[in-house]
């Protein structure tokens, strides 16, 4: 067991800046207008650094140096590009504790997990682009026997990037690693609850890209990020966060008409199908395991298994073990390696949970665990923290149908297969799925008639770089990672030629 100090006192891995102002064109920028934010750490409730609060004035000096930018960089070769993506890989990897470190100071989630997960997954993603784009190939198609169609890849010049709280710096990372990797120029505006970790990571790799490839404009969501989204100056603009939220920046593109990424909010199911219970093995606690991922990041994850569906035969004995389960989650400082689950992200996203849990009470929903926030006394108590917990009730409920974002799960029997698909898609989301069955073909047909971008089948929140990601129904438009995403950052060019 280590216990991390908390960033900046003695003995600690990292500090952060006092004060952040913006990353434009390879350089610390003031806000135009001079006001800074406090930015609060969910795990003691102090706050440890202000950041810059940017409005259009800031996001014009950042499009300025990426339109400066774009140019050369578009040009450089792929090969060149790689190699920079592999060097800011390699970066972290030296730094990975400081990152991981800083992750989990400023959102509160539990450093084993930035340590083994979050940075790790984010490295790999540099990696994974910096490798696709050298694979990619053009094409030639013969039209007659005196003219060749050439089909050549070009990057779309400068993009807009618009990112959530929930995983700070892999969240920038889906975004930047294919929209750098494919050759254009970002404007990327970090979440105004967890600014701080991308501008640490900022500082220890801002001297690897030339100046303005990657600009950070810190701020709020109307002041700075709606002149960003609507800007006429940008070319694509990507999206993470609430379905509310990513109707509005459709609304802008659509006045500039430019394509848009939106990765929305999810209400997944996972399907426990009464074979599980079959042998008391490996399989069950694996099952066992994969029902309490609800808690994983403290619940904070679009594609969080909220929803638990379990089949009427299992549905008493397995949730009793399942329930046990969730009880010995180890909640605590985020900052020691043998804690689970750390804090909510912020005092507002705390406050929406204690009132989801007010409204599964008073929809008659059963507290099976948990149910109120968390003290954790001492140092902690100004933190914010909730307990795991688990309702029983029906998928009618606004606690079965409306994201959360917490560590709350909803659980409901089925009678059978039908029942159970029945239920999974009735909502309205479509991001992520789970479906927990020692029987291939009941797994395979469940993974295939779930409406959802990601089915899970046995296991459960994984992301690798290599499988696309994304919503159907209102849980979002288009994908993120796989190969298919250097194609959303990228223009077809056809050369058409005559012999
Ligand atoms: P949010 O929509 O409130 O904010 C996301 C970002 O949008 C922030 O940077 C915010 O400042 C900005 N923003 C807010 N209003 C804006 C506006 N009018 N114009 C431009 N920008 C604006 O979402 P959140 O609370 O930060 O994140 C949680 C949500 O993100 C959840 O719904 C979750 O499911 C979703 N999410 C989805 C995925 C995915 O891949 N599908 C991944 C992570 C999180």
């Amino acid at each position: 067991m280590t216990v991390y100090a908390k960033p900046g006192t003695e003995g600690s891995v990292m500090s952060f800046q006092s004060r952040y102002d913006n990353w434009i064109g390879g350089r610390w920028v003031p806000p135009v207008k001079g006001q800074y934010f406090e930015n609060p750490s969910p795990v003691d409730g102090q706050t440890f650094c202000e950041i810059a609060r940017s409005t259009a004035e800031d996001i014009d000096l950042a499009l300025d140096a990426a339109h400066a930018a774009a140019p050369a960089w578009g040009k450089t070769s792929v090969a060149e590009r790689a190699l920079i993506l592999h060097r800011i890989a390699d970066r972290m990897e030296e730094n990975l504790e400081k990152i991981a470190v800083a992750e989990c100071w400023e959102n509160g989630k539990a450093v084993r997990e930035t340590l083994a997960a979050d940075i790790p997954l984010a490295i790999d993603h540099f990696r994974y682009f910096a490798g696709a784009i050298r694979a990619q190939e053009g094409g030639i198609s013969e039209i007659d026997k005196d003219t060749v169609a050439y089909h050549f890849h070009e990057p779309l010049g400068v993009v807009g990037q618009i990112i959530p709280w929930n995983f700070p710096i892999l969240m920038a990372t889906w975004k930047l690693a294919p929209a750098l990797a494919a050759g254009n120029a970002v404007v990327i505006k970090p979440a105004e609850q967890t600014p701080s970790s991308i501008l640490y990571l900022m500082s220890l790799i801002g001297d690897l890209l030339p100046d303005g490839v990657v600009n950070i404009v810190n701020g709020f969501g109307v002041e700075a990020g709606k002149p960003l989204a609507s800007s006429n100056r940008i070319r694509k603009i990507a999206f993470t966060g609430e379905t509310t939220t990513g109707r509005l920046i459709m609304q802008y593109a659509t006045e500039n008409l430019i394509p848009v990424t939106l990765e929305l909010g999810g209400k997944s199911p996972n399907l426990f199908f009464d074979d599980v219970m079959a042998a008391d093995d490996g399989f069950l606690d694996r099952s066992l395991e994969g029902f309490s991922m609800f808690a994983l990041n403290q619940g904070e994850v679009c594609t969080c298994p909220s929803r638990a569906l379990i089949q009427g035969g299992i549905y008493d004995d397995f949730l009793e073990k399942a329930v046990a389960r969730v009880k010995a989650i180890k909640q605590g400082n985020p900052l020691d390696t043998d804690t689970m689950m750390g804090a909510q992200a912020s005092s507002d996203q705390w406050e929406k949970i204690k009132s989801y849990l007010a409204i599964g009470k008073d929809e008659g929903a059963k507290v099976l665990t948990g149910g109120e926030p968390a003290d954790l006394g001492g140092d902690l108590s100004g933190g914010f923290y909730i307990q795991p917990t688990v309702f029983a009730g029906d998928n009618k409920m606004r606690i079965f149908q409306e994201e959360i974002f917490g560590p709350v799960l909803a659980v409901a029997p089925f009678a059978d297969y039908d029942e159970a698909i029945s239920i999974a898609n009735d909502t309205l989301y479509g991001l992520g799925a789970g479906v927990w069955s020692r029987n291939g073909a009941v797994a395979y047909r469940a993974g295939r008639d779930i409406q959802a971008g990601r089915v899970w089948t046995n296991t459960y929140h994984d992301y690798p770089a290599h499988a696309a990601f994304g919503g159907y129904k209102q849980s979002g438009v288009g994908r993120e990672n796989h190969l298919m995403m250097l194609g959303h950052y990228q223009q077809t060019k056809n050369l058409l030629v005559g012999y």
